[in-house]
């Protein structure tokens, strides 16, 4: 699989039909592991934090979800594909997962939210099997990880948010061997019906984030990592800034 390194993260550069293909052969080959999908926010706080830098690297697949990366991507000559939101990728490995025979544990949001889109879920892909769910509010790691293991699960949707999901995952992935961990922020919460997607319009143009910005404005600190992500992607091509390493 191609990939295009950005700002110190080694990204694919792949259709979503690639990438699914890809994480497939992760669960059928056994070896599972860890995706996460990176937006511009993301990626700014790589920058900015060589330990997480150095676990996102540690990733088996880096997705680059979102228009900020693509355009990062673009500054610096090393154009990707396109983006591959990560909602978008885990819902189209479902039907693979169901074909395969591969059970899915839904991990994260507030109480009950995994519970309804694991309804909606297996109303929507036949013959898909949700193994377990589990709300991302708990305290001990080591009963959910147990539970995860002992369910069966060939993939995990782990959706805690960032970096706690990336740092969820990297904790457990060796207890977890075989098991593909997907990081997927606000999937599950889209999948439920509490939090809506843009329009395809705003999707289209890349303008998803103005989507959510304008639904929730106290976003807009969040959001503001954007601009800081590209001027830095610029700085550091053009030599005016280095990655700093993960001693300081
Ligand atoms: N979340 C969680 N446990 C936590 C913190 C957050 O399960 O301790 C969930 C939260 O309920 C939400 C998701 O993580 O469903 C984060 O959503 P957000 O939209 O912030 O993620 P993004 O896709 O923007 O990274």
């Amino acid at each position: 699989m191609e990939r295009k390194e950005i700002a110190g993260l080694s990204f694919i550069s792949a259709t979503l039909n690639e990438a699914v293909d890809e994480a497939l052969r992760l669960i059928l080959t056994g070896k599972g592991g860890m995706v996460v999908t990176p937006n511009a926010e993301i990626g700014k706080l790589a920058i900015d934090d060589p330990d997480f830098r150095a676990l996102l690297s540690s990733a088996d697949l880096v997705v680059p979800d979102g228009a900020g990366v693509v355009l990062a991507g673009k500054l610096l000559g090393a154009g990707l594909k396109g983006k591959i939101a990560g909602i978008d990728l885990g819902l189209a490995l479902l039907p693979r997962l169901a074909e395969h025979d591969l059970p899915l544990f839904l991990l994260g949001s507030k109480p009950g939210v995994a519970d309804a889109a694991a309804e909606k879920l297996c109303g929507q892909v036949p013959g898909l099997t949700i193994c377990g769910t589990q709300h991302g509010y708990f305290k001990e790691d080591e009963e959910i990880v147990a539970r995860i293991r002992e369910s069966g699960a060939k993939a995990l949707f782990c959706c805690l948010g960032a970096p706690k999901q990336e740092q969820w995952m990297n904790a457990h992935r060796a207890e977890l061997p075989g098991v593909l961990m997907l990081g997927l922020g606000g999937t599950l919460d889209v999948v439920a019906g509490n939090v809506k997607r843009a329009p395809d319009f705003f999707i289209k143009c890349n303008l998803e984030w103005f989507y959510r910005l304008l639904k929730e404005p106290r976003r807009i600190g969040r959001m503001m990592k954007l601009p800081a992500y590209e001027l830095d992607v610029l700085l550091l091509k053009l030599g005016l800034k280095k990655l700093k390493g993960r001693e300081g």
